[in-house]
């Protein structure tokens, strides 16, 4: 249920309202709108009637039901969208347009700083690379684990690049915490309950990636549990989905951009790379995921794909990469996005 306070409301009268929705065994969930607060009441749906009654308190101007099964994620709850502010150059969401780019996992120091270096200079807003990789083989290189983290330290501390990577286990959640700018939960850890969970007071950005044969409620669903936890950083990505299609790696199913927009006002990412699968098509997908109104996009680069320990075939090289942000500048600019290191929201970080 939401408790709607009326535009004049007091401090004191929402203060008295969070008392007695705890006291009927609920959390309050305070939400600050421009005119008016509400508040969302997370807990056992089957006192609604009992909440109801909140409607006869000082200050109260209604109190209606949240409909969809995500309340902290949907649009009931925040109309507003979201924007995550990670660093002086990096926002996810509002008029920015986000671009986050790296290789798929961190092999050497060579590799990342060269890597970063270059997507900096063609305005990337963050890197990308994984330290810990989930592998569908177990015989596949793993990531090098902390030397990774350590690797991307080195690579932000150069570059001043916000550092995106991958969380596969809740038990070294404080080592790459240490790390990371976002955690990433990819596709295969979606549904991870406890992973989820334990995110909830990480205190960083999460990037969440839509599982490879979850319905976008699904996604939505494990949203929740990151921002019930006490995250309210939570960052969507499409990255493709298993169909009879073989022609590529994944479907990327850019349906879900206007369909996450209609359900939530977390912003939402494309990876058009694991998307495809191959490296010419991830330029007109990126362009198409901005085009249709997505926050940004989170794409492999790498220096030399031929010689890639994962998913070569989809990473960009660094020069096509500088190639693609120059042709994102006039759909950017055709479609009201901002591109590059320090665009509005940025700045006001
Ligand atoms: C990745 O980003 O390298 C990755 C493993 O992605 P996903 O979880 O979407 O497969
Ligand atoms: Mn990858």
């Amino acid at each position: 249920m939401i408790v709607v306070m009326r535009a004049g409301a007091s401090d004191q009268d929402l203060a008295h309202v969070i008392e007695k929705i705890e006291a009927l065994g609920y959390r309050a969930h305070v939400m600050y709108g421009v005119e008016r607060k509400v508040i969302g009441c997370l807990g056992d749906e089957r006192g609604k009637a009992q909440l109801q009654s909140l409607e006869l308190l000082r200050g109260v101007e209604n109190v209606v039901p949240i409909l969809s099964p995500y309340k902290l994620a949907g649009c009931q709850l925040k109309p507003e969208p979201s924007i995550v502010t990670v660093s002086s150059e990096c926002a996810i969401g509002g008029r920015s347009f986000a671009v986050i780019a790296g290789p798929c996992a961190v092999e050497s120091e060579e590799q990342i700083l060269q890597t970063a270096r270059a997507v900096a200079a063609a305005g990337a807003n963050a890197l990308r690379g994984g330290a810990f990789k989930p592998r569908s083989s177990t015989y596949s290189f793993q990531g090098l684990g902390e030397e990774g983290l350590r690797l991307l330290r080195l690579a932000k501390e150069e570059t001043g690049l916000a550092i995106v990577t991958e969380i596969m286990d809740r038990y070294v959640l404080d080592q790459v915490i240490e790390s990371a700018d976002i955690l990433q939960v990819g596709a295969r850890n979606m549904q991870n309950f406890p992973l989820l969970n334990a995110l909830g007071s990480a205190g960083k950005p999460v990037l969440l990636k839509r599982g490879m044969s979850a319905t976008i409620e699904e996604l939505l669903l494990s949203a929740e549990y990151i921002l019930a936890a006490g995250n309210p950083d939570v960052i969507l990505c499409e990255r493709g989905i298993r169909t009879f299609e073989t022609a590529t790696r994944n479907t990327l199913d850019l349906n879900a951009i206007p369909a996450l927009k209609a359900r939530t006002h977390l912003p939402v990412l494309v990876d058009p790379s694991h998307g495809t699968g191959v490296w010419s098509y991830v330029a007109p997908m990126a362009k198409a995921a901005l085009a249709c109104g997505a926050d940004g996009i989170i794409v492999e680069v790498h220096p030399r794909p031929e010689e890639v320990l994962s998913d070569g075939a989809q990473s960009l090289k660094l020069d096509k990469f500088a190639a693609l942000m120059n042709e994102m500048k006039p759909i950017a600019e055709a479609v009201g996005r901002n591109l590059g290191r320090r665009n509005a929201e940025c700045v006001r970080a």
